[in-house]
């Protein structure tokens, strides 16, 4: 496939899938561990492949980057070329976030997404709280 991105978009594509491959997920999976939660990691059965699966609470978490999943704070831009390109990817990732959470809804899940700029160091701490208060008061 020929591969007609410029360098930079290139190198902007590359580090946006290795943070949201790794370190925020991973964040959120240590800090609800060493709360003592259990869960499944990127339950396949289900719409959108939640990254966490709590069946005890019929909860699922989402943790996004805030590229992928255009979310609405200062992290996202678009890029500059390629812009069809992006644009057509990016609305489409968003289009299928909402039917998979539609899905999951109707299916009696609880659904919760994180983003990857609420877990950033100096509000880590907050958010995470959160997060598993959200978790364990859904009965
Ligand atoms: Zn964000």
């Amino acid at each position: 496939m020929a591969d007609n991105h410029s360098k930079e978009v290139r190198s902007m594509n590359m580090s946006h899938i290795r943070s949201t491959n790794s370190k925020p997920e991973e964040k959120v999976r240590k800090y609800l561990f060493a709360r003592g939660l259990r869960y499944r990691k990127n339950d396949r059965r289900l719409p959108g492949c939640p990254d966490l699966v709590f069946p005890k609470y019929k909860t699922v978490v989402f943790v996004n980057g805030c590229f992928w999943h255009h979310h609405d704070c200062g992290r996202f831009v678009w890029p500059t070329s390629n812009e069809e390109y992006w644009h057509k990817k990016i609305t489409r990732n968003v289009e299928r976030d909402e039917q998979n959470i539609k899905q999951l809804k109707s299916q009696g899940w609880n659904v919760i997404t994180i983003w990857e700029c609420q877990l950033k160091r100096a509000v880590a701490e907050d958010n995470l709280k959160k997060l598993y208060n959200d978790i364990v008061n859904n009965k």
